[in-house]
């Protein structure tokens, strides 16, 4: 079969962004936050663990723990208790630790707001750095989870399974402005029809701009 050149993706996606833009009208990032430093408690958090169960969690710890200095001086059993049905909860206390200990030593307290530097503070990968950025700094980047590798896929806009690799494929035939948006859609659309196993594939509006539909049904 002919590779599809990136022109004709661009067309394509434009054509499943209409759609999508009717069919999730409202997406937006599904985590509770205030501050971007409580964005990148919940994000850590988020890590193998659902958005539904970080807010819960997020709830009582951010009425008491707000600023990095609470995060630093907290005890890390304390924390550990805190977020235990986060699960990874050892780790996830280790780095949450240590990123607030770096952003008191090195940026005033504050976030960053370049993926160079949020990539060195502890327990931050691109995906993470993404999101803060994209949430919080008006910088957009591509949120590569499990459901925007799934689906880029199935639809054909990339061929790998390199959360990186994609993020930077995706860039080149994604408008700029619909970067962080574009995650969402396929979160959504991930959750909804395109599941891990089983898509509904005939209830699925992109169907006809999919070439994966007819391998599932
Ligand atoms: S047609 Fe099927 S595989 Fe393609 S996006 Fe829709 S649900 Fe996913």
């Amino acid at each position: 079969m002919r590779k599809e050149s990136a022109k004709a993706k661009k067309v394509r996606l434009k054509k499943i962004l209409e759609i999508f833009n009717l069919e999730y009208p409202k997406v937006t990032i599904q985590l509770n936050f205030e501050s971007p430093f409580q964005l990148l408690v919940a994000t850590i958090l988020s890590a193998q663990c659902t958005d539904k169960r970080v807010n819960i969690i997020t709830e009582k710890l951010f009425k008491k723990y707000k600023e990095p200095l609470d995060y630093a001086e907290i005890p890390s059993e304390e924390l550990e208790k805190f977020i235990f049905s986060a699960g990874f909860y050892k780790a996830k206390t280790k780095n949450i630790k240590a990123a607030a200990k770096k952003l008191i030593d090195e940026y005033n307290s504050e976030l960053p707001d370049t993926m160079e530097e949020l990539l060195k503070l502890p327990g931050v990968g691109r995906k993470t750095a993404n999101v803060i950025l994209g949430h919080c700094f008006d910088t957009p980047g591509i949120v590569v989870d499990t459901h925007v590798i799934r689906i880029s896929n199935r639809l054909g806009l990339v061929e790998s399974k390199n959360p990186e690799k994609i993020e930077f494929e995706l860039m080149e035939i994604l408008p700029k402005e619909k970067w962080v948006i574009f995650t969402h859609y396929l979160i959504n659309h991930g959750r909804k029809v395109c599941k891990s196993r089983n898509p509904d594939c005939l209830n699925c509006k992109i169907s006809y701009l999919c070439p994966s539909a007819n391998k599932f049904n």
